[in-house]
């Protein structure tokens, strides 16, 4: 891994997201990357897009352009991808001779109520079958009790990481990572960890998927995991937005005139339709509703962090206009099954001026 100068946060003109119209745009690889190899059954890339947005409001303040960035929208689906494929939860391309990554936390876990990975898989297609209507009583019988467990001392183990997301630059337009890599691999020990904010232990790993030779890897399967901490195998589309900086990020008298626009509002627009995209993406801006996310520096240098990935619950929540139109109207915006505290995001954060430098896991 290389360390790589930071990148500039303004853009002298705001960026053109590539994907903003409700049409499915194909991105134009010569070779798709569902058919480039192995498994795979992702749909194509672009399948699923964000509306335009309500109102244009780097038009209505020229000034707020500079502050732009994009992300880029994975909207995660339930999917088979296969290793050489962008995923959600899905297999990663793992080299033969590398040994699988494991928690060694045992007893400092906080554990509560713990399943197997094959009780939550159940109980999601069980719930997944029974959308739109009442549960049979032999589907209720078949969940876990409000308050089931497995047994505590399970943990008391070493436990395999749980693969998250795994991201090929060629798939990702504000990919971030080593110059010489081109994919990032997230993965999570599925579990609460106390020294975390009780949030799972992040690893991430770049790679250069040219060098990951040998058999395909088969992870070891934890023990127990907790439910909303298991993500569901999702194939992704990326679909890149631009974003707007949290208001808190923008020079007082910039806030002030938006703020005062707002109010002149049908219902207030910034926050909630105009900044931050919600649901799992790549780059962008990391939501600190709930902590001060952006006072997050890297424990090594100093640097302000940015924004890797967000693990996000919800997909668009009370992101009213952000839902992809390609969705049913039923949809369920809890789709890959993970739930951070209570809906949050967990935004895993790098630092901008070295990939050695640690990275940073926070809910918020
Ligand atoms: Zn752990
Ligand atoms: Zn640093």
């Amino acid at each position: 891994m290389t360390a790589t100068p930071p990148r500039p946060r303004g853009h002298s003109t705001a960026p053109q997201p590539r994907g903003h119209s409700t049409a499915p745009q194909p991105r134009g690889h010569s070779t798709p990357p569902w058919q480039a190899g192995t498994v795979g059954s992702a749909p194509p890339i672009g399948a699923f897009t964000t509306p335009s947005r309500p109102v244009d409001i780097g038009a209505i303040f020229p000034d707020l352009r500079g502050f732009a960035t994009t992300a880029t929208r994975l909207h995660p689906r339930p999917g088979a991808p296969g290793v050489t494929d962008t995923s959600v939860g899905g297999p990663l391309l793992w080299p033969a001779d590398e040994p699988w990554p494991f928690c060694h936390d045992g007893g400092r876990h906080y554990v509560h109520r713990l399943q197997t990975p094959a009780t939550v898989h159940r109980s999601r297609a069980i719930l997944a079958a029974a959308r739109g209507r009442d549960l049979t009583a032999e589907e209720r019988d078949a969940l876990p009790g409000w308050d089931f467990s497995e047994p505590h001392d399970l943990v008391d183990q070493p436990i395999p990481l749980v693969p998250v997301a795994q991201l090929y630059r060629r798939d990702i337009p504000d990919f971030a990572g080593p110059d010489d890599c081109d994919l990032l691999q997230v993965l999570w020990c599925p579990l609460d960890h106390p020294d975390e904010h009780h949030n799972p232990r992040v690893q991430v790993h770049w790679r250069r998927s040219a060098d990951v030779t040998g058999p395909p890897v088969v992870p070891p399967e934890p023990p127990v995991v907790r439910n909303e901490y298991l993500p569901t195998v999702c194939a992704v589309h990326p679909d890149q937005v631009v974003e707007y900086p949290p208001q808190e990020l923008l020079p007082d008298s910039l806030a002030e005139r938006i703020t005062a626009w707002d109010d002149d509002q049908a219902e207030p627009l910034y926050e909630y339709d105009l900044s931050l995209s919600p649901g799992w993406k790549a780059g962008g801006f990391a939501c600190g509703s709930v902590s001060d996310i952006w006072e997050w520096h890297c424990a090594e240098c100093g640097t302000p962090m940015r924004l890797l990935l967000a693990a996000a619950s919800a997909e668009w929540g009370d992101g009213r206009s952000w839902r992809p139109p390609q969705d049913p109207a039923d949809a369920d915006c809890y789709v890959t099954g993970v739930c951070i505290g209570r809906g949050w995001d967990l935004n895993i954060l790098h630092c901008p001026a070295s990939f050695d430098h640690p990275i940073r896991a926070v809910g918020a």
